[in-house]
């Protein structure tokens, strides 16, 4: 069976509650080796850790861009207290969740900005690649990729990538992956499927995002919500069918596609390559 790699998942997120490992056990039964999970806030960096060892799963800290509204500037000094405090933990992967968010109205664009820069100076500083969460701001993210990238290539994802054939140029030149997921599996996604159909294939890594970005057979339109029917939730296992759905876009064995992103997501990831080999179910270092 192929081996995939979830490179953002929420599996802290409350819509999962108790069934949570079920879900993960599901996942692994369908391939899905490793996810990786991120934190967005100081509250939960204890709670994905705490998941990704008991799991035997990767971990990210920092603090999403939604969520800069209600961080305080403290909690940038407790995550980079963090970052050294997990120096040895091989399941620490990456600074992130950490990006810009224009999409979203009400934020503070100055804090948002403030929060993601110093975040990103943090990521130079412990020597971590980034997870990405780039909305209606592709230009801006760059911008502060750059100036913070001190003659360095960046490591990591620029996650639930959505941009433009320009843009996705522009995060490769700077070293990162593009993560794709559910979007790609909607007919109507066209500018997003040519994208995922043409770039080279070293520029992609999957993920499923989840609970978040539902692939097609899982999403509930306004009418069916209206008639009773619940939201879908996605979720870890729905990958190597999002996979599936890329493989065959690009015209390729989902063999190959499922090994391809695998070392995408081990070169954009370097602390990944370790893990496989490693058992869950210890736990994590106080
Ligand atoms: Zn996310």
């Amino acid at each position: 069976m192929a081996f995939f790699i979830d490179t953002h998942c929420h599996l802290d997120a409350p819509e999962f509650g108790d069934e949570m490992p079920r879900i993960r056990a599901r996942a692994a039964a369908e391939g899905v080796g490793l996810c990786v999970i991120p934190a967005v806030a100081a509250s939960n960096f204890t709670t994905v850790r705490e998941l990704a060892h008991a799991q035997g799963d990767a971990y990210a800290l920092g603090i999403h861009p939604l969520c800069t509204g209600e961080a305080e500037d403290a909690h940038l000094d407790l995550l980079d207290a963090e970052l050294s405090m997990r120096r040895d933990d091989p399941r620490l992967v990456a600074v992130g969740e950490i990006g810009l968010d224009y999409f979203v109205e009400g934020l503070d664009s100055e804090k948002q900005q403030r929060f993601f820069h110093t975040q990103l100076q943090l990521a130079r500083k412990h020597r971590l690649p980034v997870l990405l969460h780039v909305r209606r701001s592709v230009d801006q993210v760059l911008k502060h990729l750059r100036q913070t990238a001190a003659g360095q290539p960046w490591q990591g994802i620029a996650h639930a990538f959505n941009g433009s054939d320009q843009q996705a140029q522009a995060c490769l030149g700077l070293g990162l992956k593009l993560g794709f997921g559910g979007a790609v599996t909607f007919d109507r996604a066209l500018q997003l499927r040519r994208l995922a159909a043409s770039l080279p294939m070293h520029a992609i890594v999957l993920e499923t995002d989840a609970p978040d970005i539902q692939p097609h057979w899982l999403y509930r339109t306004q009418a069916e919500r209206n008639a009773g029917q619940p939201q879908g939730r996605n979720e870890p296992g729905e990958l190597p069918r999002i996979a599936a759905v890329l493989a065959d876009l690009r015209g390729m064995p989902i063999e190959a596609l499922a090994a391809a992103t695998t070392e995408n997501a081990y070169s954009a990831l370097p602390g990944l390559r370790g893990l496989t080999g490693l058992s869950a179910g210890r736990p994590p270092p106080a």
